[in-house]
């Protein structure tokens, strides 16, 4: 995945925009305004519907630079290169898109493993801890609980 999804986390951009800008822009994306989200080549680009009625919608542009965070919205705030709310909304669409992918991921991990022996399952579980010393510790952890 490209360098964006690695930046762009929820916290990061809170701490960006301010609680205020990043409150408004959580109530945009939760009321379903993100028209759609496309992260490909360090850009994440992404399509919100305005408040007012019978304007375009407004296009999103987020991307990294040496220097943090960049990005651009048509709209009137967006285009005075302040953080809108627009930008904050497209974010969360982008991760809450990227979570139901890992969590389908699971899913379809889990079905694989469950056509795996134990004795499989086990040697190549610790396969994994003699390579990974926090692979080792999730294991016993694990032993533990059950
Ligand atoms: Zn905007």
């Amino acid at each position: 995945m490209s360098g964006i999804a690695n930046i762009l986390h929820r916290d990061t951009i809170a701490a960006l925009v301010g609680g205020k800008a990043f409150e408004r822009g959580q109530q945009c994306f939760r009321a379903g305004r993100v028209l759609g989200v496309e992260a490909a080549g360090g850009e994440l680009c992404g399509l919100v519907t305005p408040q007012e009625a019978g304007r375009a919608p407004y296009e999103v542009r987020i991307w990294v630079r040496e220097d943090g965070v960049a990005f651009e919205c048509t709209c009137p705030i967006g285009s005075s290169r302040q953080f809108c709310k627009h930008t904050v909304a497209v974010t969360l669409a982008h991760l809450e898109k990227e979570r139901q992918r890992a969590e389908a991921e699971l899913v379809q991990l889990r079905d694989q493993l469950m056509s795996v022996s134990i004795k499989g399952l086990i040697e190549g579980l610790l396969d994994q801890a003699r390579r990974d010393p926090a692979v080792h510790q999730a294991l016993r952890e694990v032993c533990t609980l059950a």
